[in-house]
């Protein structure tokens, strides 16, 4: 420990800083809270045909990291499948975020939380790819075998 510091005490020290986000039309605020489990793209045909992008940023949280302020009410949601709660606008059919209940996480867009410090730590489910990004980062056939994948890498 260095000189003492002459710091004012606050109580709110251990305050987690939030990150808003919102809908394209604003009718629906949420926010985030704490550190993302991962950060990362997907390139699989189902990001892309609901996001309509070549690729989906993805930052998985835990559920109790995010929590809707206003608009609860307009939240649509949709499951095609029971592992994907996927959530939009219902004015604005902008989205939101995805509810992963089987994996424990939810995934909250990266274009979602504009001013969250977004850093993509790897890629998945690459053999889907419509837009090959030569980035450096690890490139995964399907998941990562911790996220329930094969593990398999492809290169860039
Ligand atoms: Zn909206
Ligand atoms: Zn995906």
């Amino acid at each position: 420990m260095g000189a003492p510091e002459h710091v004012h005490s606050h109580d709110h020290t251990h305050a987690e800083h939030a990150f808003q986000g919102r809908c394209f039309c604003g009718a629906v605020h949420f926010e985030v809270t704490g550190e993302p489990v991962a950060m990362g793209y997907c390139h699989c045909d189902s990001c892309r045909s609901w996001s309509a992008a070549p690729v989906n940023g993805f930052t998985l949280w835990k559920p109790e990291s995010v929590k809707v302020t206003q608009g609860a009410d307009r939240i649509l949601t949709y499951s095609k499948n029971p592992t994907s709660h996927r959530k939009s606008c219902k004015t604005c059919g902008g989205h939101l975020y995805t509810d992963h209940p089987l994996w424990g996480v939810v995934d909250v867009y990266a274009a979602s939380i504009p001013a969250y410090p977004y850093k993509a730590a790897l890629h998945v489910n690459y053999q889907e790819t419509k837009l090959r990004m030569k980035d450096g980062l690890p490139k995964f056939r399907d998941m990562p075998k911790d996220m329930g994948g094969s593990g398999e890498m492809l290169p860039e």
